[in-house]
Parts: C-alpha cells; sequence; structure tokens
C-alpha cells in the first residue's frame, strides 16, 4: 500500500464515473458499423482505465482485512444506491452442451467423448420457459455451446415464440460466436441480451487457454457486433485460469473499460477433470470477491451477477458476492435431469437454491443477509 492511500481512496478514484462509449450511440442505434465505415477500428475509448497497475496489485493483493472490508462495504453501498436490496433473477436455461469448440477448461469441449451429450427440444424449452414465468421469471437465459445443430434458423425460430408467448420477458442469448448477420436476426426476433465472456484479453493467455483455431480477435469482434445491433452485452473472465496474473487481469479491465458492456459476469476458475486442465487449482475466492467489488465501483450500473462458480467454490459464495456489490443471480431452470451432464467445471451447483425448485430456499438465503429477490426483468439503466 503506498503512503496516504487507503483502500477506501483506491476505491474511490476507481468509482469515477466514465465517458459514454460512442458504440453505443446513435450510429449503432442506425445499424451502422463505425469500424466497417471507416475500415478501421473507431475510436471507442471513454479515456484511460482509472486505476493503475498498482492500485490493481494493492486491491488484489495486499489489503488488510479492515480494508477489505471496507472495500466491500463501499460496493454494497453502490450497487444499494443504484439497486436498492433488491437482487435479479435470471432463469438460467442451458439448451445444448454440444459444442463445435475445444476450449481448454470447459468440460463441454468437442473432444471430450466422455460427457453424454444432449440438446433439448423447442418443446422443453417452453415448457420450462412457461414453468419459469409461472415461478415469477421474468428473464430467461438461454445458454448453450456453439452447436451446429440448433442453427441460426433454429435459434431464430425458437426467439421468436419465446418472445410472442412472453413479451413482457426479456430474452438473454449465450450461444458463443456467430456472424453478424446471425445476431441481428436473434435480435430482430426478440432477443434482448448476449453474454460472451472474452475470458482474457491478453493473446498469450488467451492461446494457452484455447486452441490455435480459435481467436481473441475475432471474440472482440463479436463483443462490438453486439453492442452495435442494440444488445445489452455481457462479457467477463474466470478468476484464476492457467497463466493468468495481475497483468492479465489488469488487460481484462482495460478492456472492460473499453467495451462498457451492460452485463460483466465473472467467477472463479475451476477445473473439469475430462479438460486439459483437470490438474490445475481452482481461482481464488478473496481475489474473486476484491475484483467483483472492483468491477462493481467501477462499473456502478453495470448487471453483475454472484455466479454459479462463486457458490460452487464457497457454499456461501453467492451471498458474499452480494455483499461484494454483485446485483444478479441466475437460479438453473433447466430440465433435473440434463443438469449433471452441463459440465462446465467439476461439483457445478445446480439444485437447492442455484434452482427454480429452491427459490423459497434462496429467498430465505438472500433474507438473512438483508436482500430480496427482484423478479423484474431487471434491465440496464443508463
Ligand atoms: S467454453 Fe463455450 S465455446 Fe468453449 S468449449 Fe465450452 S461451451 Fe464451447
Amino acid at each position: 500500500m503506498s503512503r496516504g492511500r487507503t483502500g477506501r481512496a483506491l476505491a474511490e478514484e476507481a468509482g469515477r464515473e466514465p465517458a459514454r462509449v460512442p458504440g453505443s450511440g446513435s450510429a449503432a442505434q442506425a445499424g451502422k458499423a463505425p469500424a466497417e465505415e471507416a475500415g478501421r477500428e473507431p475510436a471507442r475509448v471513454p479515456g484511460p482505465l482509472p486505476l493503475s497497475r498498482g492500485e490493481l496489485r494493492q486491491i488484489l493483493e495486499e489489503l488488510t482485512g479492515e480494508q477489505e472490508a471496507e472495500l466491500f462495504a463501499r460496493a454494497r453501498r453502490k450497487a444499494q444506491e443504484g439497486f436498492g436490496r433488491g437482487i435479479y433473477l435470471r432463469g438460467l436455461l442451458e439448451i445444448s452442451n454440444y459444442c463445435r469448440n475445444n476450449c481448454y477448461y470447459c468440460g463441454l469441449r468437442r473432444d471430450n467423448r466422455q460427457l453424454e451429450r444432449y440438446r433439448l427440444s423447442r418443446e422443453e424449452i417452453l415448457d420450462c420457459c412457461q414453468a419459469a414465468y409461472q415461478a415469477g421469471f421474468r428473464t430467461f437465459v438461454l445458454q448453450g455451446g456453439e452447436d451446429p445443430v440448433q442453427g441460426p434458423d433454429w435459434v431464430e425460430e425458437t426467439v421468436g415464440q419465446i418472445r410472442d408467448r412472453y413479451p413482457q420477458c426479456a430474452i438473454t442469448l449465450s450461444l458463443g460466436e456467430h456472424s453478424r448477420e446471425t445476431y441481428r436476426r436473434w435480435r430482430e426476433a426478440g432477443a434482448d441480451r448476449y453474454l460472451l465472456r472474452h475470458e482474457t484479453a491478453e493473446p498469450k493467455h488467451y492461446e494457452r487457454l484455447h486452441p490455435p483455431e480459435q481467436s481473441l480477435q475475432r471474440r472482440k469482434e463479436c463483443l462490438w457486433k453486439l453492442k452495435e445491433l442494440g444488445y445489452q452485452t455481457g462479457s467477463g473472465i474466470m478468476v484464476g485460469s492457467p497463466g493468468q496474473g495481475l497483468e492479465q487481469i489488469y488487460r481484462d479491465l482495460e478492456f472492460l473499460w473499453e467495451l462498457q458492456p451492460e452485463m460483466i459476469g465473472i467467477g472463479p476458475f475451476l477445473p473439469q477433470h475430462q479438460t486439459p486442465f483437470s490438474g490445475e487449482k481452482p481461482g481464488s475466492l478473496t481475489v474473486t470477491l476484491r475484483l467483483l467489488a472492483l468491477l462493481r465501483l467501477l462499473f456502478p450500473r453495470v448487471l453483475l451477477p454472484a455466479t454459479t462458480a462463486l457458490a460452487t467454490l464457497d457454499t456461501g459464495g453467492r451471498n458474499r458476492g452480494i455483499l461484494a456489490g454483485a446485483n444478479v443471480v441466475m437460479p438453473n431452470i433447466s430440465p433435473v435431469k440434463n443438469r449433471k451432464n452441463y459440465a462446465l467445471y467439476d461439483g457445478k451447483a445446480s439444485n437447492g437454491a442455484e434452482a427454480v425448485e429452491g427459490l423459497a430456499l434462496l429467498r430465505e438465503e438472500l433474507r438473512q443477509i438483508g436482500y430480496v429477490p427482484s423478479m423484474e426483468r431487471g434491465d440496464y439503466h443508463v
């Protein structure tokens, strides 16, 4: 810790309001892609990240217990200013565990021959949405691998049918990398939001996590396309993935600052036993919580989940995430029989308070820390 600078001072600095992002302005609303028009990357940077590498190190590695408590309290207050004591609930529907990709960290990777594969039919998806709607959910998150069978036409039709049945609900997709045209069709069919973690913004680290056929550049381009098409866009990282150090996290924060996403998903890296990273150690709970708090202060209005990975790493992880500034929880609304096969990592929590059947338990757990579930759509507000 440098002289005269406390965790509080750092957090106050981190909480400065960003300038607006050109990519979310009128050109984007008109469907134009400024980068394409100009033939180069547009100037989207909202000023430099208001945090130095030294300050990041202090926050992640050098805070005392008291300073950490102060950081979490500031992040909590910031979240409460924007969202009160309500925690938005999203119904998470894992629609397919087939994937054409081979990310080294993920149990759904195509080379995992031991995984029992499934894909939900449209009827199953609609049934799950109906049950979730009756339970009070007003956001459905359709997540899956990049499944060639559930292609652009199939997803478009599925989104359209959900939109017709539930015009007042938000539809979030998390289905990986696709062309601008595909994203456009899904948006027009009724999708409101899209989650696509960048995983790491540092090229060498990206190569450590992915095979050569996957590209950080393409991943970033997808995120910019989503923003330009008017999706509420989410990105994020795994904390403690193999090869990640402070420099990689700093580059992630710089990229997020440039992107100004409406949602940020971070959770600890957790190894999966059928992947090349099976022997790696999990990410740190402390670092994940401190990063959550820092993200809340850097991005006061962002929709920030306390992720299932956090709840898997630590039984109290979800509540600790909320007490560090998170404001979203995503209970699983998938058919119970399929959940064990959506094996992103080992030990994934998908029952109890992590599931639609466990809403009463979730409500009680939130009440114990002074929060309540919010069943509103919970859109991002500028
Ligand atoms: S992380 Fe996503 S893209 Fe990569 S293998 Fe898993 S499901 Fe596929």
